[in-house]
């Protein structure tokens, strides 16, 4: 008996012991699940907006890149070059606020909290189109806003003609590295593995696209002569350049197949086309427009490139943090515009110390 006694002393310890543990384990994870879901809770605040404010980016430049090539009928190989950078400065300065404001709209859309002003104005109809014009009457706070805009995108290196759409004929919105190309000589075995390996990371020029499904075949890029062969012998028509003896410069850049084979199919085209135009007759000549072997890529038939991501695209999620990051809800209400302003005031301190700095070593370079 009380050898039994003993072992259901025992029996119950063990038990007193595993259940202790659990309850602990459990207290932990409880408590840790807790704090996550705090976390959460409180990241969500921030993570909505965020997203919005990036989505926003994208998708206003998306908007714009459709625009040029279905409306304005413009690519990478508008000329002059300021026109589709103007354009791609005008695109991002809208993608900013659409960030900007995008991001404000999201966080009292999704904010529970009852003292955010916002959210009761929001709810209110009459209210919904004074809330939403007020912020957007603050030039001076949206000027701003585009500032910051335009230098993060800078700074992410972002392109701003590069916004239009890719011309086949002509650079295309992924352009980064190339390679020097011989006058219209195909590339060597060494320039072919040097283009392969500037295609791995920078993708094909035209289309941005990597080739990540082609690994393990031999080659994945082509080395694309640009301008190309047809279009350069065009230029070399031009009578300035007969006269002068200047000749186009070509380089390499890679190119993926399927953009190859597009490119080709509209040089063959315009070609004929060119050859039709030249066997006319001088009056036909007159009435008929001379073919450009340079615009063909463009236009209409230019590559859409508005749905591929690009890094200068979290652009649009920096903008939105900085609205909604570490602020109050009436300063996000509001745009966050002291924010705002200390980045002004701190960009142009730093203008005034770097421009200050290259006069001192200009003078004393003197
Ligand atoms: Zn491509």
């Amino acid at each position: 008996m009380g050898h039994e006694n003993d072992n259901n002393n025992d029996s119950t310890a063990v038990n007193n012991g595993t259940s202790w543990s659990q309850q602990l384990s459990l207290h932990v994870l409880k408590s840790c699940l807790s704090e996550l879901q705090k976390e959460l809770r409180s990241r969500k605040d921030l993570l909505i907006p965020t997203f919005v404010g990036a989505f926003a980016f994208g998708s206003t430049l998306a908007t714009s890149t459709l625009i040029q090539q279905r409306l304005l009928r413009m690519s990478t190989g508008t000329r002059p070059r300021f026109i589709p950078s103007s354009v791609g400065i005008l695109s991002v300065s809208a993608a900013s606020l659409a960030s900007h404001y995008g991001a404000i709209y999201s966080y009292g859309a999704t904010t529970s909290k009852k003292e955010t002003k916002f959210v009761d104005q929001f709810k209110n109809y009459k209210n919904i189109v004074a809330t939403s014009i007020e912020p957007t009457l603050d030039r001076r706070h949206s000027l701003r806003v585009v500032f910051v805009g335009l230098i993060v995108f800078k700074l992410m290196a972002g392109r701003f003609w590069a916004v239009a759409p890719s011309s086949f004929t002509s650079l295309g919105s992924f352009t980064r590295a190339s390679l020097p190309a011989r006058s219209n000589s195909y590339a060597s075995s060494a320039q072919r593995a040097a283009i392969e390996r500037i295609g791995s990371l920078s993708g094909c020029h035209t289309c941005g696209s990597r080739m990540m499904f082609s690994i393990g075949k031999k080659v994945s890029f082509h080395a694309d002569h640009m301008p190309p062969n047809a279009v350069v012998k065009q230029m070399n028509e031009n009578w300035f350049r007969k006269k002068t003896g200047m000749v186009v410069k070509q380089r390499f850049y890679p190119q993926c197949a399927n953009c190859s084979g597009i490119q080709g199919g509209i040089l063959a085209s315009a070609s004929n086309e060119l050859k039709k135009f030249k066997s006319t007759n001088s009056f036909a000549k007159l009435s008929s427009k001379k073919p450009n072997l340079w615009r063909s890529g463009g236009g209409k038939l230019a590559h859409f490139h508005g749905i591929r991501f690009r890094v200068c695209h979290l652009t649009g999620a920096v903008i939105a943090g900085l609205t909604v990051y570490d602020a109050t809800p009436k300063e996000i209400e509001g745009g966050n515009k002291s924010r705002f302003s200390y980045i002004e005031e701190t960009i142009h301190s730093m203008c005034d110390r770097a421009q200050i700095f290259c006069t001192n070593q200009f003078s004393s370079d003197r």
